[in-house]
């Protein structure tokens, strides 16, 4: 009895979303717009790239940044450039960084915050923050306070042999932190980055000793993180809404809750995990929105694949 009363119940609404309160509160419903309801809905990415050195964070990050209009925030290279520019933070992380060890919490935490704000009413990113079970907290707690919580965390799974085979072939440019593999992924021209032509450089942590390291580093600090993720996605939160003065008062219903995807992705190469990740990003936030460049070279695509099929239907009929 119990269980069809609760399968004839009607879904649970705002308000705002019933046919009469659209037409007496449209101004408000201006309000319901905003990107914080967009983001109680999930459909604002604010995506956590989770997985061991190497795995494959920054390539696939920067992957969808060309592909959706997405922005990023990389750790590593954030640190790498206060390194490169020797601002403070970068005099304190040299040493950390070379010895494959991790910064202070509180260091990390000043790293990115000020990042963050920046971009927050965006689609973004994350890669190699947090790091650490504290640094994950100081993130919600930060992300809590602005009501933009993060909607996915992607773990990569990658095995140690391959990555531990990977990071002698790797090669970075700097200034963008674009990465290159000599064997799998090399530049178009040897030792020099596609976009810029600017010299690639081998960053100082990517030696097989240093790089032991950091793997062991990972699985002591950065592990633990899933169980910590795995948590939060079994919790749907309710985010605290701002009151807004435009708002009429039947339209104080309870906000919807929010729940963080958590999805591991399995592979040995970057192309293998993704489509994965690529399906799985256009499944779970159909409010992404693809850039220029992307739309331009699937036209192109498309194109020479209309042009291939006329020039084979051609020849099969025998035109020449
Ligand atoms: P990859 O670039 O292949 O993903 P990685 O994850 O080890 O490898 P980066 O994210 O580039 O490397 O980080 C390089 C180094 O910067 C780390 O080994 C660590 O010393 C420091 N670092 C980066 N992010 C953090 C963080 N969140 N907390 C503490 N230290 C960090
Ligand atoms: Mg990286």
């Amino acid at each position: 009895m119990q269980t069809l009363r609760r399968a004839s119940a009607p879904p649970r609404r705002y308000l705002s979303d019933t046919p009469a309160s659209r037409k007496a509160l449209p101004f408000s419903l201006n309000t319901l717009r905003s990107s914080e309801d967009r983001a109680d809905q999930g459909n604002v990415l604010r995506l956590v790239m989770f997985g061991k050195p190497g795995a494959g964070k920054g390539t696939l990050s920067a992957r969808l940044v060309k592909k959706y209009d997405i922005a990023s925030l990389s750790t590593g290279d954030l640190l790498r450039q206060h390194i490169a520019e020797r601002t403070e933070v970068g005099r304190e992380a040299e040493e950390i960084v070379a010895q494959g060890k991790l910064l202070p919490d509180d260091v990390m935490l000043k790293v990115v915050a000020s990042k963050l704000d920046h971009i927050r009413n965006k689609h973004w990113i994350l890669d190699g923050f947090p790091r650490t079970v504290p640094q994950g907290e100081l993130l919600d707690a930060h992300l809590k306070k602005q009501g933009t919580p993060l909607s996915l965390v992607v773990n990569l799974d990658v095995p140690d042999e391959v990555i531990l085979s990977r990071i002698s072939d790797r090669w970075v440019h700097l200034p963008s932190g674009r990465v290159y593999n000599v064997s799998y992924n090399p530049p178009k021209v040897d030792g020099f980055d596609d976009e810029t032509g600017e010299p690639l450089t081998k960053r100082p942590d990517d030696n097989p000793e240093i790089f032991a390291r950091r793997l062991t580093q990972f699985y002591a600090s950065t592990s633990p993180l899933i169980a910590y993720y795995t948590r939060a996605a079994q919790t749907p939160t309710r985010l605290p809404r701002a009151p807004d003065r435009n708002q009429h008062p039947h339209q104080l219903a309870f906000p919807p809750a929010h729940r963080l995807l958590l999805k591991t992705l399995a592979g040995t190469t970057s192309d293998e995990i993704w489509p994965q990740l690529d399906a799985l990003v256009r499944d779970a936030f159909p409010a992404l929105r693809e850039t220029a460049a992307s739309l331009e070279t699937r036209r192109r695509h498309s194109l020479s694949d209309a042009v291939l099929a006329a020039d084979l239907s051609a020849s099969t009929r025998g035109d020449s």
